[in-house]
């Protein structure tokens, strides 16, 4: 392997090398692992269940304490090939259009970007795939066992380390917490891309009572739009229920002309329902671990759930080579995570109160958003 690529991600010590690892998952947060640990010379194997690698049509923010995981990874030149680089954040009244403050990120380094994420996941996966991981397709894992084996595919297969980055409905989450019991935050978010070539490089939070809107462009003159409302109830968790446009144009038919506009254009629209989920108690046991959605599902109003498990692959691959003794490395990898983890998400749930109008006396009182910073994973 090339020499400078392998001292990107690996550690003083050495122990992944030659490991056998096994990733159930080829999301954001698995195909981050499976590169990590590929780059410290590990034999690295994700299984997905679907058909291809790639993702649902919509955006997603990297920001800089992701950014900087992944350019530690050697991605740097293709991110920002490939993303659109943020100028602002701007909480703005959604009924007036008027701005209600400007947070500047054009000093943010790593840059803070905005990404179509499919556009993602083919960079993480080129890189995967050149640094020799195997990527299987079609490959549900339907069972875990007690001693870290898995089926897949009609076979056992047997790692060194087991990776559940299965998502929010991960079963490996299960095996090792037992049954979560998320509950219905009381709020429904819509989704939709409509082209708008001219849309300025800012994130928009055009807040209404009881509701809000986050609006941002991708690369390709697109607008990724996620509109949120309170309701009392809702059924199912998951993120493809498609909708009418009508329906979100109704419960924001209040709205200022500019965001009206913007509006009419959706000719496609998903609907789900936010449910929030605790941290898992357990995020590793034996030759297993897990990270990501299904360690920490989180709420989307701080742009940290990808992040965040890009923070703990990367964490995970420097803990577990750092360790002569794998479950000591597991350890210090859920000690290095937990508490961070925590306080992002707890101020995710917070901010779903700030993003509706009565909380932006809050957002400016605080002096802002609460932006994630520069904390840099394994350092
Ligand atoms: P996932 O992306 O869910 O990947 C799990 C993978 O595992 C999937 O590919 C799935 O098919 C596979 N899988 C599941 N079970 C099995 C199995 N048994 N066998 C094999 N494969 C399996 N985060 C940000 O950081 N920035 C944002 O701007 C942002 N915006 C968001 C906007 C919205 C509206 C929402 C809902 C979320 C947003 N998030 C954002 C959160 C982010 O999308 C998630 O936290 C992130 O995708 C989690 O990545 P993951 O790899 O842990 O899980």
């Amino acid at each position: 392997m090339n020499a400078a690529k392998r001292s990107i991600a690996t550690t003083d010590h050495n122990n992944n090398a030659g490991r056998k690892i096994a990733v159930i998952g080829g999301g954001l947060g698995g195909l981050t692992a499976a590169l990590a640990f590929a780059r410290q010379g590990a034999e690295v194997s994700v299984y997905e269940q679907a058909a291809a690698l790639t993702e649902v049509g919509a955006g997603i923010q990297i920001t800089p304490n992701g950014a900087r995981a992944l350019d530690a990874l050697g991605l740097a030149d293709a991110l920002s090939a490939k993303g659109l680089r943020a100028q602002a954040v701007m909480p703005m009244d959604g009924l007036s259009g008027a701005t209600i403050a400007r947070f500047d990120l054009t000093a943010q380094v790593p840059a803070y970007r905005f990404f179509h994420r499919a556009a993602l996941i083919g960079i993480l996966a080129d890189a995967c795939v050149a640094a020799g991981v195997k990527v299987h397709l079609n490959s549900r894992v339907t069972d875990y066992r007690p001693d870290g084996g898995f089926d897949v595919a009609g076979r056992t297969v047997k790692p060194d380390l087991t990776i559940g980055a299965d998502g929010v409905q991960s079963v490996l989450r299960g095996r090792l917490n037992g049954a979560a019991q998320p509950f219905f935050t009381g709020q429904v978010a819509w989704r939709a891309i409509i082209d708008q070539p001219d849309a300025p490089p800012e994130a928009r939070i055009w807040m209404f009572p009881g509701r809000h809107i986050v609006t941002y462009p991708l690369s390709e003159g697109r607008l990724n739009i996620v509109a949120v409302q309170e309701r009392d109830q809702w059924a199912d968790e998951g993120w493809h229920h498609a909708d009418d446009p009508a329906h979100l144009r109704s419960a924001f038919a209040d709205c200022c002309d500019p965001l009206g506009a913007i509006l009419a254009k959706v000719d496609t629209v998903g609907l789900w329902g936010l449910f929030r989920h605790p941290v898992a108690l357990n995020w590793y046991q034996g030759t297993c671990a897990i990270l990501g959605d299904a360690a920490h599902p989180t709420l989307p109003f701080l742009a940290q759930g990808a992040n965040l498990a890009v923070e703990d692959a990367y964490q995970l691959a420097r803990a577990t080579d750092a360790a002569a003794d794998l479950g000591a490395g597991l350890a210090a990898y859920q000690a290095a995570r937990k508490g961070r983890v925590t306080r992002a998400i707890n101020a995710a749930n917070a901010n779903a109160r700030n993003y509706h109008l009565g909380g932006v006396r809050r957002i400016v009182a605080h002096g802002g958003l609460r932006l994630i910073g520069r904390a840099a994973p394994g350092a």
